[in-house]
């Protein structure tokens, strides 16, 4: 029965990335960012981590 929250949460994890540089977050498709079309909105650095990665 929790599946579906359980998505919910995955779909919201996965499309969140945190900048490497400045720590800023950043909503963005994952294909996108393995394809370093996304940009940090503060640093313009392209080097993002996915949020779930302590
Ligand atoms: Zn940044």
């Amino acid at each position: 029965m929790a599946t579906k929250f359980e998505e919910a949460i995955n779909r919201n994890l996965k499309n969140i990335y945190v900048c490497r540089s400045c720590k800023s977050k950043i909503r963005a498709p994952s294909l996108k960012v393995s394809q370093g079309k996304i940009k940090c909105r503060n640093c313009s650095s392209a080097k993002l981590r996915p949020k779930r990665k302590k």
